[in-house]
C-alpha cells in the first residue's frame, strides 16, 4: 500500500482535550511537524509530550518553503501539517502544499477533527443540511461585491470575523440581508467564556454594540427564504 507522505492534523480550537488519539499518534510518529507558529504549537506539543522536530510553515513563507518540503517528502520523509488552531487549510495555510503533493504523486491524508465553523453552525439552530463557508470576507476591496453576491443565497452562510470588526460586520449584514434575518454569533468556542447568541441581525447589532466582546468569533447567517 502506498505510504502517506503528508498528514493534515487538526488541533484544538481552545480546549486542549479536543484532539484525537490518532492525531497524537501521528504527531508522535512523523519525521517533522510543519507548524504555522512554532511557539503556539509548542504549548500543545509540550502538553502531550510530543518532541518531534518542528519546521515553520505559515502564510508568509508558504510559497518559498514548498519546494524544499516537496523535495524532502519525495525523498521519503513523512510530515504532519498543523495550524495554530483547528483544521489546516480552513482559513489557514494548507491548500498550496496539498496541491503540490498531489501534483508530485505524494499521498496526503487529512484527519477529521476540530474546526470552528462546525460547532458554530450546529449551535446556530439554522439549517445545517446545506451551507456555504465564506471564511473571512475581504476587509476593504471586494467586501461589498462579496456581500452583493450573497444577496440571493438560500443556504446558511458562515463567516469568520475578528472581535473588533464584529459590530461593523453585523451592521453590513443587516443592511445587505435585512435586519429581520436570523443569525448567530458564537465566540470563544470550547473555552471558558464560550457564548452563542441567536437573534435577528438587528438585535445582534444592538446586543454587541452595548457589549463589546473579545476572543474568536464565527457569524452564521440564515439564507434567503
Ligand atoms: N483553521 C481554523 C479552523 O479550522 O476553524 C480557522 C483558523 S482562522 C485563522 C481563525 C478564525 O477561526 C478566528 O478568527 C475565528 O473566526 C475562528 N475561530 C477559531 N477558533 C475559534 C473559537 N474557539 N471560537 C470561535 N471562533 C473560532
Amino acid at each position: 500500500m502506498e505510504k502517506t507522505s503528508l498528514f493534515l492534523v487538526p488541533t484544538p480550537i481552545g480546549n486542549l482535550g479536543d484532539i484525537t488519539i490518532r492525531a497524537l499518534e501521528i504527531l508522535k510518529s512523523v519525521d517533522h511537524i510543519l507548524a504555522e507558529d512554532t511557539r503556539t504549537s509548542l504549548k500543545l506539543l509540550k502538553h502531550y509530550d510530543i518532541r518531534n522536530p518542528l519546521k515553520s510553515f505559515h502564510a508568509f513563507n508558504e510559497h518559498r518553503a514548498l519546494k524544499s518540503i516537496i523535495d524532502q517528502l519525495s525523498g521519503g520523509s513523512i510530515m504532519a501539517l498543523i495550524s495554530d488552531a483547528g483544521t489546516p487549510g480552513i482559513s489557514d495555510p494548507g491548500f498550496l502544499l496539498v496541491r503540490e503533493c498531489l501534483q508530485n504523486n505524494l499521498k496526503v491524508e487529512c484527519l477529521p477533527g476540530p474546526t470552528a465553523f462546525v460547532p458554530a453552525l450546529i449551535k446556530s439552530g439554522l439549517p445545517a443540511d446545506r451551507f456555504v463557508f465564506e471564511g473571512f470576507l475581504p476587509h476593504k476591496k471586494g467586501r461589498q461585491t462579496r456581500l452583493k453576491e450573497l444577496l440571493e443565497e438560500r443556504k446558511t452562510m458562515i463567516f469568520y470575523e475578528s472581535p473588533h470588526r464584529l459590530v461593523k460586520a453585523l451592521e453590513q449584514f443587516s443592511e445587505n440581508f435585512g435586519g429581520d434575518r436570523i443569525a448567530s454569533v458564537s465566540r470563544e468556542l470550547t473555552k471558558i467564556y464560550e457564548e452563542t447568541v441567536n437573534d435577528t441581525l438587528e438585535n445582534l447589532v444592538e446586543y454587541f454594540s452595548a457589549k463589546p466582546v473579545k476572543g474568536e468569533i464565527v457569524i452564521v447567517v440564515g439564507g434567503k427564504n
